[in-house]
């Protein structure tokens, strides 16, 4: 049992690391933004990272994904700027589906502009009426003489606006399928999504009567939530590995100002509480940190049979980060209070973490039904 990064992850950290040192002095920009910045995408681009969510076959750098360089670039990532994350993350989120289910002409058109970062890819599922409850989704596609037909919209689309495609997930017939929509396709309007706390590049998609040929399925008609699942087995673990990565940043800007300021003639470390306060931390911070590695490299073996974990690492770390950077606050005082500064951001950061891919409620109901399954 070996508890330590192999070399292969340390190398992908390093590297993950040196694009994160590139672009921090633009982090506080691009953070505020809820458009790409486009130095931040550049130096993406540069870095190759995107490669690592597309297989050798296509331009990327694995014969399948590995979840584990995934969380371990996510953790470097979200340290330093949540808009380089995000980015980072949805080349592989935008199009898993793509890679699993897609035919060959599909692939071959977009993953190799996936994976150099060219193109930046969505994937569409919430609707105005429909969230946690993703089967009461009202966007529809129908089959006729001419092909296909797909009408509803879409909410809190993540690179809606920026994007050259969309995977749409809709009613067919009986079920419900995944539709792969180039962004110029004639019915697609964008609109921005309301502010959030944390800025994030994202809106609201409507698709009226937009028209695609038969084959822009990705997989058979039916498949949808199998897609839908084999991507949340892949990327939920993710963010994990960002909520890890978030929690640091917080708990050393948290140790650089409590060693530095001094009340009631010591350091603030030095005072009982903030000590303790420092200590469950990294604590909490280590025992997320080996959950979600543990739980990334299950999801490498059997993402579907797994998925369980990835919703334990899910919801313990982004739980944690929350827990962790809130103490974080209270040790800086009103200097943690400061919107623009590290703090005050990663404190907005980690609040959409327990939402997105998976409200906590959510995830914990599923984790009681597989431990009921599983206690004879
Ligand atoms: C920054 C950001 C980016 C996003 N990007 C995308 C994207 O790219 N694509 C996309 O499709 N969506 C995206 N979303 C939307 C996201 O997936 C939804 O917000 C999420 O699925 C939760 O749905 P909801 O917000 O409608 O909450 P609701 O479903 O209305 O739930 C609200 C709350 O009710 C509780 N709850 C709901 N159901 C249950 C249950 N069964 N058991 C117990 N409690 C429950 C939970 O506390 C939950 O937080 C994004 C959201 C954010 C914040």
């Amino acid at each position: 049992m070996n508890f330590e990064l192999g070399s292969k992850y340390l190398s992908i950290q390093q590297q993950a690391r040196e694009f994160a040192q590139s672009i921090e002095y633009l982090a506080v920009e691009a953070d505020e933004m809820s458009e790409v910045h486009p130095d931040l995408l550049s130096a993406l681009r540069q870095s190759g990272l995107s490669r690592l969510v597309v297989s050798a076959e296509f331009s990327g750098v694995s014969t399948t994904l590995d979840p584990v360089a995934i969380c371990v670039v996510r953790e470097i990532l979200m340290a330093t700027s949540c808009q380089a994350d995000s980015l980072f993350a949805m080349q592989g989120i935008g199009s898993f589906a793509l890679s699993i289910g897609g035919s060959e002409a599909q692939k071959r058109h977009w993953l190799p502009k996936i994976a150099s970062a060219e193109c930046l890819p969505a994937f569409a599922l919430t609707e105005p009426g429909s969230g946690s409850d993703l089967k009461s989704i009202t966007s529809e596609l129908v089959t006729d003489g001419e092909g296909l037909l797909l009408n509803g919209s879409k909410s809190f689309i993540s690179n809606a606006g920026v994007a050259a495609y969309y995977i749409v997930f809709a009613r067919d017939d009986d079920g419900f399928s995944m539709v792969l929509v180039p962004a110029d396709a004639k019915g697609i309007s964008v609109t921005p999504t309301p502010d959030i706390i944390a800025p994030h590049v994202m809106g609201e998609v409507v698709f009226d009567q937009v028209r695609m040929a038969a084959d822009a399925r990705l997989g058979a008609a039916g498949d949808g939530l199998n897609l839908v699942l084999a991507t949340l087995g892949v990327f939920r673990v993710s963010v994990a590995g960002a909520a890890v990565g978030l929690a640091q940043a917080a708990l050393e800007e948290a140790v650089r100002h409590t060693r530095n300021r001094i009340q009631f003639g010591r350091p603030l470390n030095r005072l009982g509480p903030v000590a303790q306060m420092l200590a469950d931390c990294w604590t909490e911070i280590e025992m997320a940190r080996l959950i979600t590695y543990r739980a990334a490299h299950l999801a490498g073996s059997d993402s579907a049979g797994n998925l369980h974990y990835s919703s334990m690492a899910k919801l313990g770390a982004s739980e944690m980060a929350s827990r962790v950077v809130d103490r974080c606050v209270q040790m800086m005082g009103r200097f943690g209070l400061i919107r623009d500064s590290k703090m005050g951001r990663l404190y907005r950061q980690a609040r959409p973490m327990r939402i997105y891919e998976g409200a906590s409620e959510v995830l914990r109901q599923g984790i009681a039904k597989k431990l009921n399954e599983e206690v004879q």
